[in-house]
Formats: structure tokens, sequence, C-alpha cells
């Protein structure tokens, strides 16, 4: 007999029918014999519903009164359920996040689960009761108690830090798409169905299944080990299974990590190749590592700067030991880029090498929609006088390229300021590890963002702490930045040696950062 819990989104509770029909396949689990705990969403639309009257009533309405509001949603559909399963004779028992004893931070509209307790829940299923949670709510831990919620969608992360609370063999989230897919399927006809991918593949690719699966939850599956699968609820199809290894046990105690950042990794074997004033047109990047690939030389970071002019920089990393094939393969295409260059352009094209780099990386779902991680990365190594060469990022990483003798201390103060007590070399090992490489195609799915504006900094002096001035300001104005890249292009500006630096917010964020950058620029 296995503990289950299982998830049911809006659209499969969107009606009495579906309510019915989710009662029938909650009660086939239980006779085939598992104990189970249901988190639901509210019904359909409900959640927007509820936030378009307050924004009606409100422009800017308090968050507790927007939880308060909000977590309505979920009470209808738990005495739905309820209702519905007791009618086809199951025993059931709604219970709220309150009354579960889901506790969480303060922070309304966007709180982190600190702790579940089990008791009461243990209590029903011991008595052949289904528990009917409601998801995306929970109660704060301060001396008074106030409702809070999770944030948008947040009833995955409800469901599985119940079955992390529980120790449940799994987690099923029913939604109404089959599962995974490697793209939106409204944009890419072929778009197909993932049977397995990996939690940390998840979370670079957050964006990708964001709509599908809150990045908090896989993020707990992750630390926890739960296994999760999403699936369709109108057909009984194995959907995708999100996986993770084995994780390090960890205390159940301030289950959603407080802690942002949860790795700090180095890799001093990487050298650096830069093209620089390569022609801005398509093909080039193409051209450049099509030939690197036929040499079979492993690329690591690639930053492409803003181009200036008709021209851009291209800098990328190998490992030390290809550097000087790398650097070959880079010379013997810079005729092919010149020839048909306007003689009006600036220098040439030329290649630059460089060996005595590291790169450091911060690793972390919890930096997903946290303002002031990468600010915090970048000023903790402007006070260890470490300057930032480069800088590329993701979802879930912030990588910097500094001088290598650097290294450590950037490492030591990285560690410190992250708390984090253990650090690693790291140089993909992850992806040649054949549990994790559960299917053959090395791309594992595109996701595409359509709502992101890009600002570029430039000529930002090359010393150490800009980097961290211009993050820290955008954190204050709360702007959450998604990608970053300082690239290699250096100019010299009234005597100064300078960088570019761009990077990428929300569309709606874009003219507040660049009002705020604009101020701060003199
Ligand atoms: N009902 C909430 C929302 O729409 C939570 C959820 O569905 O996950 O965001
Ligand atoms: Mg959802």
């Amino acid at each position: 007999m296995a503990l289950i819990v299982q998830k049911y989104g809006g659209t499969s509770i969107g009606s009495v029918d579906r309510i019915q029909a989710v009662a029938q396949r909650i009660i086939g689990t239980v006779k085939a014999g598992n104990s189970v705990v249901v988190v639901v969403s509210a019904m359909g639309k409900t959640t927007d519903g509820l936030v378009k009257l307050a924004s009606e009533i409100s422009a800017n309405p308090s968050r507790r009164e927007l939880d308060m509001l909000l977590s309505t949603g979920e009470q209808v559909t738990i005495a739905l359920l309820s209702m519905a399963l007791q009618e086809a004779g199951q025993p059931a028992v709604s219970l709220t996040g309150a009354q579960v004893g889901i506790i969480t931070e303060t922070a309304h509209t966007r709180a982190r689960i600190l702790k579940i307790e089990t008791d009461r829940l243990n209590h029903h299923l011991n008595q052949g009761e289904v528990v009917v949670v409601a998801g995306f709510q929970g109660i704060s831990n301060a001396e008074v108690l106030e409702i809070t919620t999770l944030g948008r969608g947040g009833s995955d992360t409800s469901a599985v830090a119940l079955a992390a609370a529980l120790k449940a063999d799994f987690c099923e989230i029913y939604t109404d798409v089959p599962g995974i897919l490697t793209a939106d399927p409204r944009l890419v006809e072929d778009a197909k169905l993932m049977g397995e991918i990996t939690c940390d593949e998840m979370l670079e690719l957050a964006s990708l299944g964001a709509k599908v699966l809150h990045p908090r939850a896989v993020e707990i599956a992750r630390n926890y080990g739960i296994p999760l699968v999403v699936r369709s609820s109108w057909a009984d199809d194995p959907g995708t299974w999100v996986t993770s290894p084995t994780p390090q046990p960890r205390p159940l105690d301030g289950l959603e990590i407080a802690r942002p950042v949860d790795a700090v990794e180095f890799d001093i074997d990487q050298a650096k190749v830069a093209l620089l004033r390569v022609p801005d047109r398509p093909g080039v990047a193409a051209r450049l590592f099509g030939e690197i690939s036929i040499q079979h030389l492993d690329v690591d970071l690639i930053i492409q700067s803003i181009h200036e002019g008709n021209s851009n920089d291209i800098a990328f990393t190998v490992v030390k030991n290809s550097l000087n094939r790398a650097e070959a393969v880079s010379s013997a295409i810079i005729p092919a880029l010149t020839v048909d260059q306007a003689p009006s352009l600036e220098k040439a094209p030329e290649v630059m090498v460089e060996q005595k780099i590291a790169k450091v990386t911060i690793a972390g779902a919890g930096m997903i929609g946290r303002p002031g991680v990468a600010a915090q990365m970048f000023s903790s190594l402007a006070d260890a006088g470490v300057n930032i060469q480069m800088i590329s990022t993701s979802e879930v990483k912030v990588s910097c390229v500094v001088n290598q003798q650097d290294c450590d201390r950037a490492i030591a103060t990285l560690c410190e300021a992250f708390d984090i007590h253990q650090s690693g070399v790291r140089t993909g090992v992850d992806l040649q590890d054949p549990k994790l490489a559960i299917e053959d195609s090395p791309v594992r799915g595109v996701a595409l963002d359509l709502k992101q504006a890009r600002v570029a900094v430039r000529h930002v002096p090359d010393r150490p702490g800009m980097a961290a001035q211009i993050f820290q300001l955008l954190a204050q104005h709360n702007i959450s930045v998604d990608m970053i890249i300082q690239s290699q292009r250096c100019r010299v500006v009234n005597g100064i040696m300078t960088r570019d630096i761009a990077f990428t917010v929300a569309q709606m964020d874009g003219e507040a950062a660049k009002a705020a950058l604009q101020t701060a620029a003199p």
C-alpha cells in the first residue's frame, strides 16, 4: 500500500461534472489499496476573477486582504470535492491550510512554507478517510495567526511539500495537458511529450514548465527526493516523470529553504577565447561553433556582447587542454569574416586568448523571482576586490569569469555570503551521469519568453563593484532580472577601461529599470 498525494488544477475541477470525475479517479486510487491526500486549486479561473474584483476596488490592495480574498477560492473546491467523495460512498474530510498546520512565513501573497504538521493528516488517513487539502494557502507563524498564500500557481508547491512532510511514496500533479512538452505546442506543432525529465533540467528551463509546474514545487521535489509525475486528468496516459537523484537527508523544518543559493562551484580548468569585432550578421556564431564542434571541443560558457555599430564580440570558454585547437579554429575563420567587411569599419576582427581565468558559479532554484541574489554575489565579489570579466546567467545560476588568482578569495567570500559549507569543482559531470541521461537527445526542451525587455548599460568602468551597484539598484526597485550578460567587449573611454553590461527584465519593468539606471549613470 502506498501513500500518494494527488493534486488537481483549476481546469481539472472546473465544473460539477469534473469534480465528480476527479472523485471517481480518487476512489479508484483508494480501491487499488492506497492512502490518498488530495490537494486542489480553485475552480477554473476563480483566482483570476478574485484578483480582478480586488483591482476594481483598489489599484493597490493590501497584500493581507488579497490573501484573505484569494484563499477563499480553494476553500470552495475542498468542500465540494469532499461532498462528491462522500456522495460516492468514500469517507473524506476537507481541511484548509491552517487546519492542517501548513506553517509559512508572513510575507503575504508570496509566503514560503516553513513546516507542515502531520498529526491531523495522519489521524484522518488512519481512519480510512481521503483528506482534501486547500492548495496555495497556509498560516503564518507570527504571534498573530494570518492566512497567507504562496504565490500564483502555488498549489503545486503545497502538494509536493505535503508529500515531503508525509514521506509519501510519490506525488501526482493532474492537469489539462498530457505532461511536459519539449516546446510550447501552440508554437511548435510537433512538440513532443517527454517521458522523463530531471528536476535540474526543469529548473534550468523554468519558463518551459512554469505553466505546468511551479518551479518551487520542483525545488522541493529535488531537495527531498519526491518522485513527481505530471499527468492529464482526462486520460490514463503515463505523463511525464520529474526525477531527481537521492538527495542528502535534510530536516523538514524550514521546508522551503530560506536560502536562495544552495551551491557555490568553481572551475579553474577553463581558458577563454574571444573573437573581437566580428560582423554582426546571421551565421557567424553558427560557423564558429560548427567548426569548434567538428574538432570535438567542448565549449562551456558562450557570451556574445551587445552589438555596437556593425560588429560584435563573441567570447567562449573551453577546457585548458583544448585551448590551442580552439584558438587555431578561431583564427582560421577570421579571414572569411573580414572579406565582406565594409572598409569604413573600425579595426579588423582579431582573436584573443586568456588562460588564467576561473569560473565561479552560484546555483539554486531559490533565486527565481527573488531580486537581489545576483546583486549580492556581485557585491560580495566587489568587497573581496574581485573584478568580474564576464557574467552569464540562467534562471537558476549566475556564473562569473574572474582572474584565476582571485578564485580562492571569490569562493571563500561567496560561501560566506550565502552560508554554504562546501564547494566543489564541477566540470559538466552532471550531463555524463548515466542515471541522469535518461533520454538520448542532448537538448531537452526549448522555452520561448516574449515578455522580456533588454537593457544595456554601456561603458561601465571595468573595476570591482560596478555590477554590484547596478543590480543592487534594481533590487531596491524590486525589479527581478532574468538574464545578465557581461561581455568581453572592452573600450577605453576617457582613459578608463570600460565594459558593457546587458540584462533582461520583464517588459513591464523595462522603463522603470531604464529610469533607475539613468538617474544613477552619472
Ligand atoms: N488558485 C491559485 C492560482 O490560480 C493557485 C493554483 O491554482 O495553483 O494561482
Ligand atoms: Mg498551475
